[in-house]
């Protein structure tokens, strides 16, 4: 089955708003294997809705709509199926009852046309809105499955995981259990990872292998289908240990976890305190670290440490060392982080000193960051990263590096 979305709506087409609702709906396309061909952006216009329609139909089994299926008058794809496909639209109780029920709960006035938001395709499978008014709906006709949902995404993506996929699961097979698990990686870029795992991914079916890059990090979406549910997951771990045994190193975490999250989790396991000193990151690494609950039994405090003056006044920063070898430099980041740990008698002290840019430091091209490790009984030791992209990219990145040194240290450290 091969499908293609149509996202309707001018606002899209003028660049006010970008179509993610296209993004989402691929991705998890993916999950149930049908190949997304074609994105199509229509304007709330019915003669060239209807034209986007006949194009659709000539390439594409399965056509998701989003967008227009609110009460305003520009509202039209509905309408614009229904008389496409030539079919009527017909209230449907549950969804009426529902929108009133809306209007009740958040105390306002119904106006007229919101029980146009009622109206659904006949015969039409109506998806429940469980986040707004506008059901969504499916239906086949006997060459075409047509999907509607509505435009805004809090909206359109628990309907569409709740009610969309199981509907769609349903219409396309059999009643096989989908069963994902994304693999985060860190460390590795995406075209290495997919070099050394390209026969895999050449030779993928059950489960499916869907590689994607943002910020930094890879991650692969495994998904396995199967009737009996313990298989499904069988095959996702016999996939997930064939890739391990090539790139396990660079494996962090799983689906929805991140890096700081990791990082909290591997100090919490081991009971051990942090505290960092931050020169190019000025607080972030603390910031994110701060952004998760219950961690203030992890993290003593830390310095932002971003002139000369307060390295060496605060930080204990030797003379010799800025003059010797810059602040840039190993030599800097190593007392840094080893000073921060003792000053707050923490069991790891971590640094980052290094040039976000866009001008160099101490004749140091933007993007040389050193990252200092010091770990109470073990030792401190610092990397260098030549990290490209812009001021804010180094920057996250570095806090990044950051984390997986130390998430890395801890796995590799098993008397910490
Ligand atoms: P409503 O009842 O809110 O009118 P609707 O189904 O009619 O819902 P639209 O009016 O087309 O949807 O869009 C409402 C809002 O949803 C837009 O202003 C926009 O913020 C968001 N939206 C619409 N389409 C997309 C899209 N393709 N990607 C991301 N956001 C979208």
């Amino acid at each position: 089955m091969n499908a293609e979305i149509i996202a309707v709506g001018s606002e899209l087409l003028l660049g006010q708003i970008v179509n993610s609702n296209a993004r989402f709906l691929s991705l998890h396309l993916a999950e149930l294997g049908i190949n997304v061909f074609y994105h199509t952006v229509v304007g709330d216009n019915p003669i060239r809705l209807t034209t986007a329609i006949e194009i659709a139909e000539s390439r594409s089994d399965l056509i998701i709509f989003t967008g227009g299926l609110g009460p305003t008058k520009d509202d039209l794809t509905k309408e614009t199926i229904a008389k496409h496909i030539g079919t009527e639209l017909a209230s449907d109780q549950k969804a009426l009852l529902s929108i009133e029920e809306y209007f009740k709960k958040t105390n306002r006035e119904m106006t007229e046309n919101n029980r146009k938001q009622a109206l659904v395709l006949k015969d039409s499978l109506v998806l429940p809105n469980d986040h707004g008014m506008a059901p969504g709906m499916v239906v086949r006709s006997s060459e075409h499955i047509y999907m509607l949902l509505p435009g805004p995404p809090k909206e359109m993506e628990p309907m569409y995981l709740v009610y969309g996929q199981k509907a769609l699961a349903r219409l396309t097979e059999t009643n096989e259990i989908i069963v994902s698990r994304v693999l985060r990686f860190f460390g590795i870029g995406e075209a290495t990872l997919e070099t050394v795992i390209e026969d895999l991914i050449d030779a993928q079916s059950n489960p499916t292998i869907a590689p994607l890059a943002a910020d930094g990090e890879v991650t692969l979406r495994l998904t396995a289908r199967h009737s009996n549910q313990d298989i499904a997951l069988k095959l996702l771990d016999e996939t997930e240990a064939q890739i391990q045994s090539r790139v396990g190193e660079y494996l962090y975490g799983y689906n929805n976890s991140s890096l700081i999250q990791e990082l909290v989790k591997g100090l919490k396991d081991k009971k051990l305190t942090i505290s960092a000193a931050e020169s190019l990151t000025g607080g972030k690494f603390q910031q994110e670290f701060t952004s998760i609950p219950g961690t203030s039994a992890l993290l003593k405090g830390g310095v932002v440490c971003y002139t000369n003056e307060v390295k060496q006044k605060l930080l204990n920063v030797k003379t010799e060392t800025i003059e010797s070898y810059g602040v840039v430099s190993s030599e800097c980041a190593r007392e840094l982080a080893e000073n921060v740990a003792l000053l707050t008698n923490s069991d790891i002290g971590i640094s980052f000193t290094g040039v976000a840019g866009p001008d160099e430091l101490e004749g140091k091209p933007a993007g040389t960051v050193y990252i200092g490790i010091s770990i109470k009984g073990k030792g401190t030791f610092a990397e260098k990263l030549t990290l490209g992209g812009t001021r804010e990219a180094i920057r996250t990145r570095s806090v990044k590096y950051g984390c997986y040194y130390l998430i890395k240290q801890l796995k590799e450290s098993q008397n910490l």
